[in-house]
């Protein structure tokens, strides 16, 4: 067996660990960035929505013309009657070519002769020592020796799941809090009858058409039909309940009812953990990043964004601990991690959060309440899709307090939802400054409490 040794072991090269590891290498420190999947298959291989402005929190140059896949287009979100809509233009959010994407941060790693990337390798097991810091990383042929070991390995988790520190605080995600996703591009075989379907629609060659809770609370089908009439792409969502059809399967019944869809291009599938990201975000010699700590705006399951800004936190955090000469993967080292994660975009997610909840309760009926009755503005849809805190807008009040006159019931419950706001907001605002696991406990079981 081989041993390799680095500073730090990334394990999961999606965009988040292949931009830590590029940060990192650049800053001096040797770092070891290995997938299990094969080159050009790690992290998401699809189309993404990413908000402008995550590029550049994340330092981050902006995407090139061969990573976007669509931008600026306008957005129309529908409801499941197909009766009322409201639509924004975009020019704030990008689709994604993940492909391109992900290989232009893979490079720019590997550009770094501090990094290592090796490929189809699947980290398997871990000894741990007495105080249960994880020593070594194992694969079949290979040892991985690391101060600090970085979980940026998704839903797998792999090493959150064999920590037992993390194991025990941090629980996995619930069935009910996964949302099964599916994203594909495919061709169009007959340009008229994707005319016709635009024409129904009365929607536009390019428009972002959304139907939200089309099966059952927080379910998605959007269809973006491209300029020239060429290609179409899918993005779908799901909650992964008993008799709820899975994100793929309502591609595959959109597909079946419109013979003008051709032949997949691209696309996968996968589960989206949702839920407010870990209060413990770190362990002695771990850090958790992306999927594997939660780090998803809930409220529609994106998770790239947060994990490139997480990444970009974590990266800050151990430049710092090694121009000290600290352990790498001692708690006072990874802590501001913790702490500038949680400060920053803890009140964010856990208001995400709370609006994924609620999404889940929403009947066919009350989503048409919500967009006819005017209580699904513009601003609101525009903060979402930004992934940022919905502001109260002078301008659209009277037509959320009318709307919220015609369906008292749902008056009653967007009520009860709303008095939740303050709380959150003020319990995000607890997480430690300084390293108390009590703290962190009192922190996720308030923010719990409230959601
Ligand atoms: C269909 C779909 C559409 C989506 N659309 C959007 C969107 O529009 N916008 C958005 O922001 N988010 C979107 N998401 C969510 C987003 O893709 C995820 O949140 C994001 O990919 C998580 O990144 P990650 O690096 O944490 O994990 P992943 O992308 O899951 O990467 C984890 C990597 O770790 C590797 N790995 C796992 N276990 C091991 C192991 N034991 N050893 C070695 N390697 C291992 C895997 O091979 C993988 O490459 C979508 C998700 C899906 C499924």
């Amino acid at each position: 067996m081989k041993t390799h040794r680095s500073d730090v072991l990334i394990i999961g090269a999606g965009p988040a660990g292949a931009h830590l590891a590029s940060l990192l290498g650049r800053a001096g420190l040797t770092v070891i960035l290995l997938d299990k999947n094969p080159a050009g298959e790690a992290g998401a291989q699809w189309v993404n929505g990413i908000p402008l402005w995550v590029f550049e929190q994340a330092g981050l140059d902006k995407p090139g013309p061969d990573e976007v896949h669509g931008a600026g287009a306008r957005f129309t979100l529908i409801d499941p009657t197909h009766q009322a809509r409201v639509s924004i233009l975009a020019p704030f959010l990008l689709d994604i070519d993940m492909r391109e994407f992900g290989a232009r941060l893979l490079r720019t790693a590997e550009s770094s002769p501090n990094v290592q990337v090796f490929h189809e390798i699947l980290i398997q097991s871990f000894d741990i020592d007495t105080h249960g810091r994880p020593q070594r990383a194992y694969s079949q042929n290979d040892c991985f020796q690391a101060e600090l070991f970085v979980d940026v390995s998704g839903l797998a988790a792999v090493v959150r799941k064999n920590t037992p520190f993390l194991k025990e605080l941090c629980p996995g995600v619930e069935p009910t809090d996964l949302c099964r996703a599916a994203q594909e591009v495919r061709h169009i075989n007959n340009p008229l009858g994707a005319l016709e379907f635009l024409e129904i629609q009365k929607a536009q060659s390019g428009e972002i058409l959304s139907w939200v809770g089309i099966a059952g609370g927080f379910s998605l089908l959007r269809v973006q039909i491209s300029q020239d009439l060429k290609t179409i792409a899918f993005l779908t969502g799901t909650r992964a309940l008993f008799g709820v059809p899975s994100g793929a399967k309502l591609i595959q019944n959109f597909v079946a009812k419109n013979p003008w869809v051709g032949d997949k291009i691209f696309g996968g599938q996968r589960a989206i953990p949702l839920r407010f990201p870990y209060g413990n975000l770190i362990a002695p010699g771990v850090a958790l990043v992306g999927d594997s700590a939660c780090q998803v705006y809930s409220a529609h399951g994106s998770g790239i964004g947060m994990g490139l800004l997480a990444a970009k936190q974590l990266a800050v955090t151990v430049i710092e601990a090694a121009h000290r000469g600290q352990d790498l993967g001692s708690l006072t080292a990874l802590w501001p991690y913790a702490y500038e994660f949680h400060k920053q975009y803890g009140a964010l997610l856990a208001v995400s959060d709370l609006s994924r909840r609620f999404s889940q309760t929403l009947s066919p009926y009350e989503v048409h309440q919500m967009i006819a009755g005017g209580m699904m503005t513009e601003g609101v849809l525009k903060s979402s899709l930004l992934q940022q805190q919905p502001e109260v807008a002078l301008g659209e009040l009277p037509q959320q307090i009318r709307g919220l006159f015609t369906a008292p019931g749902l008056a009653v419950r967007l009520g009860l939802l709303f008095a939740k706001v303050p709380k959150i907001l003020w319990a995000a605002r607890q997480y430690p400054e300084q390293p108390d696991l009590q703290k962190v406990i009192a922190y996720e079981r308030r923010l719990l409490k409230w959601l």
